[in-house]
């Protein structure tokens, strides 16, 4: 190693938390002098850590399922297109770190994998009980979930209801801006396929009334949005993998 790549490492490794330090301290190691400043960044929002957990998964069951070398192969380059194509403007060192997914051969490989992902996350905003009851004014006695017990790198929306009041509330970082969303809920109890994390799940029926107004609506016009999702709110941000129809929901309801 080169004299000039040591102190660039070394700057970096006092530069980050020290948590990050080793993993992206062995990656640049790995990786040569490629990118030292931008590496150690997150970049990697949780529903895209689901995706990719997801396409690891694919490549090591079909390690244990199939014999077959072409469809092996085929599953490893689906699996890292998958990855790579979350990130198009990747620099040389994310890329090679994301099409590691299709190198994967081990449940324990899959493990190391995910957890030198994670100094990458970032994490949702986080909101205090304040700000968040600062999104639901008309709710004098709004009960929130114990945010203490979060980790909020693993939350692409917070959601919980209040069986009380029958009432569902959802919270969104909307580009920079965090948002609040109410709606009433309907038990289903049963299982079902979510509106946000597509998978089958105990599901609520959440609708919320769409702020939206066309010009010639009467004052007491109101549209009713409406859709199946997760009772519980943990479960799906361990599941969703695409926020595309969560913020249609959201733009739906706000904008
Ligand atoms: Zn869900």
């Amino acid at each position: 190693m080169g004299e000039s790549e040591f102190t660039s490492i070394a700057r970096l490794k006092a530069s980050i938390d020290s948590s990050n330090t080793w993993l992206c301290t062995l990656f640049l190691l790995k990786i040569k002098n490629k990118g030292l400043t931008s590496m150690c960044d997150p970049f990697i929002r949780n529903f895209q850590y689901n995706l990719i957990k997801n396409q690891a998964d694919s490549v090591i069951r079909a390690l244990r399922t199939v014999s077959d070398p072409k469809i092996l192969e085929s599953v490893r380059f689906g699996a890292q297109t998958k990855v790579t194509e979350l990130y198009p403007d990747a620099a040389d060192d994310r890329r090679a770190l994301l099409e590691a997914v299709s190198e994967l051969k081990t449940a324990e490989d899959l493990q190391k994998y995910m957890q030198e992902l994670e100094p990458y996350l970032i994490p949702f905003p986080s909101v205090t009980e304040k700000q968040i009851r600062r999104l639901f004014p008309k709710n004098k006695k709004l009960k929130l979930p114990d945010l203490s017990q979060l980790d909020f790198r693993y939350v692409s929306y917070l959601s919980w209801i209040d069986i009380a009041t029958q009432k569902m509330f959802l919270v969104y970082d909307d580009n920079g801006q965090v948002v609040g969303v109410e709606g009433r809920y309907t038990s289903t109890r049963k299982k079902s396929y979510c509106f946000a994390c597509n998978r089958y799940e105990e599901l609520v029926l959440f609708s919320a009334v769409s702020k939206k107004r066309t010009a010639h609506a009467s004052p007491d016009y109101y549209k009713s949005v409406g859709n199946y999702l997760c009772v519980d709110g943990h479960t799906c941000n361990k599941n969703i993998t695409d926020v595309a129809s969560l913020e249609k929901l959201i733009g739906s309801v706000l904008k």
